[in-house]
């Protein structure tokens, strides 16, 4: 249920309605928007429908919600969340690129990467330090000191970290080297991993389940927001198809479902998605055209000899030619990088 209240509410009237909902044991979420202040009530339906909302002053509307999530809905919070990672805000008019090697592998790569990102333009790094991998084989990442590169590559650049946690016993670690935490596919519905994460301040970048529906997708998100971090990103990184021709299928028009369902920040990872680094700069100009607020591509200094993901890294002048061509389309569509 959503108790919209009337433009020029006092404090105390909403203060009414929030111990109203406590009284009976419901959660209250209060969105506080330019033109309106909104009250999300998470409860017994039963009961919360029981209290005579519409007679108390101050109430403007009574607005049951039908769909499963409530927290991550635009009709709770009309106006897009826009989250700041570090000073770069994701959700605004800044279509935010965010660029880095799939996973560090050493104080040498990461640098590079960081220094070609910074260059050509990008406003976030990425760099994995604990990988999720499908073989127990494959190099896992370097752990903390992957970490530990980290900082010092954001140092170096100014550019802020995005990097994965994969594990609730890595969350607080992993926190103090990241500016966004990012749970990767795998874990989209790892629900501890989304309540640990869901406890911090820190921005948190989720990625759609290989196999998951926008509504699942959505309904993760309000796992870590009804925790009490509302920063959360999503991200569209392609969904398994029939299709082989690419390592997943880009499933661009979940932005402007998504943009419609909810008030959350959602960027493309064409890298992921494709598997294949020649679609990466047509799928990037898309991304903008459909309305992402950003996109998150991987790049290495020498593909051919990257431990995770050569084929879908970008070189850095690949990199370069992207970030002008993006520039150049990014200004009729409203948008800037
Ligand atoms: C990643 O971005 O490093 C990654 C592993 O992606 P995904 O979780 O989307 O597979
Ligand atoms: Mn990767």
């Amino acid at each position: 249920m959503m108790i919209v209240m009337r433009g020029g509410v006092s404090d105390q009237q909403v203060q009414e309605v929030v111990e109203k909902l406590h009284s009976i044991g419901a959660e209250a979420h209060v969105s506080r928007g330019e033109f309106k202040t909104i009250i999300g009530a998470i409860g017994d339906r039963e009961k919360i429908s029981e209290i005579p909302f519409a007679a108390l002053e101050g109430v403007e509307a009574v607005i049951p919600v039908m769909k499963p999530y409530k927290l991550v809905s635009r009709e709770f919070h009309p106006e897009g969340t826009v989250v700041d990672v570090g000073g770069v805000e994701l959700g605004g008019e800044t279509f935010v690129v965010i660029a880095g090697p799939c996973a560090v592998e050493s104080e040498e790569q990461v640098l590079a990467a960081a220094k070609a990102a910074k260059k050509a333009g990008a406003h976030l790094l990425r760099g994995g330090a604990f990988k999720p991998r499908s073989s127990p084989y494959s190099f896992q990442g370097m752990g903390e000191q992957g970490l530990e590169l980290l900082t010092l590559a954001s140092r170096e650049t100014g550019l802020p970290v995005v990097t994965e946690v994969v594990d609730v016993r890595h969350v607080e670690l992993v926190n103090a080297h990241a500016d966004m935490l990012q749970i990767g596919a795998r874990n989209m519905q790892n629900f501890l991993l989304l309540r640990e994460v869901g406890l911090q301040h820190k921005p948190v970048m989720l990625k759609r389940g290989l196999s998951s529906t926008i509504e699942e997708l959505l309904m993760a998100a309000e796992y870590i927001i009804r925790g009490g971090n509302s920063n959360v990103v999503l991200c569209e990184r392609g969904i398994r198809t029939f299709e082989t021709a690419t390592r997943n299928t880009l499933d661009l028009s979940a932005v402007p479902l998504v943009k419609e369902a909810s008030h959350l920040p959602i960027v493309v990872d064409p890298s992921h998605a494709t598997g294949m680094r020649e679609p990466i700069p047509a799928l990037t100009r898309g991304a903008l055209a459909v309305g992402a607020d950003g996109v998150m591509i991987e790049i290495h200094p020498d593909p051919k000899a990257a431990l995770c993901d050569g084929p879908q890294s970008l070189e850095f002048e690949e990199f370069e030619r992207l970030m002008d061509e993006l520039r150049a389309v990014a200004s009729p569509l409203g948008r800037r990088l």
